[in-house]
C-alpha cells in the first residue's frame, strides 16, 4: 500500500522519535506508526491491523493494540473516543480541532485560530490542571448530506450547522 519510499525520512524520524521515549524502535511499531500517520482519518486499531494484514500476515491485532496504547501512553498518539463508540488514534500532534460525522462517523482535523486562544472558564482552574482544549463540531458531513438529500424524496434535507469554514489540514507527507 504504502510504497518505503512514499514518506521520506519517517524512518529516522521514527527512530528519533523511540530513542527520545526510551522505546524499542521495532520494525512492526515503525509499519503500525507509519500507517496511522498516512491514514487521512483516524483509524481505529482495527482500521490499522486491516491495513497491514496484506504486507504483514503475521501481524496480530492483539501487538497493534499494544503498540497503540504505548505510543498513546508516550504522548506519540492521542486517543479519541468516535461516534461509533470505538477508540480511535489521532497522529496530528499540532493543535487541531475535530469534525466529526454522526452519520459515517468520519473525523476531520480542521485549524482555527479562535478556537486554540479560546481561555479555560475559572471552573476548569478549580477542577484542575487543562493541558489541552479541542473543539469538537458534531453533525453531517458533505457526502451524509448529499445522501439525505437524496433519501428523502421532496423532502428538505436534515438542517444541520455549516461546518465552519476553517482551512483542513493537509495530512501526511509533501
Ligand atoms: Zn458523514
Ligand atoms: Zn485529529
Amino acid at each position: 500500500m504504502a510504497p518505503e519510499d512514499a514518506q521520506p525520512g519517517f524512518v529516522p524520524w521514527f527512530r528519533a522519535l523511540c530513542r527520545e521515549s526510551g522505546l524499542r524502535a521495532t520494525p512492526q511499531r515503525l509499519e503500525i506508526l507509519r500507517a496511522i500517520v498516512g491514514c487521512s482519518s483516524h483509524p481505529t486499531a482495527e482500521d490499522v491491523h486491516r491495513i497491514l494484514q496484506a504486507r504483514m500476515p503475521t501481524l496480530s491485532l492483539d501487538t497493534v493494540y499494544r503498540a497503540l496504547a504505548l505510543f498513546e501512553r508516550h504522548g506519540i498518539l492521542v486517543k479519541l473516543w468516535g461516534p461509533d463508540g470505538r477508540c480511535h488514534f489521532d497522529p496530528n500532534r499540532e493543535p487541531h480541532h475535530h469534525l466529526i460525522c454522526q452519520e459515517c462517523g468520519r473525523i476531520e482535523d480542521f485549524t482555527w485560530s479562535v478556537f486554540d486562544a479560546l481561555k479555560a472558564p475559572r471552573v476548569a482552574g478549580e477542577w484542575g490542571r487543562v493541558s489541552r482544549v479541542q473543539v469538537e463540531m458534531h453533525g453531517l458531513c458533505a457526502q451524509c448530506l448529499k445522501k439525505e438529500g437524496l433519501k428523502g424524496s421532496g423532502g428538505q434535507p436534515q438542517d444541520a450547522s455549516k461546518p465552519p469554514r476553517a482551512e483542513r489540514r493537509a495530512r501526511g507527507s509533501s
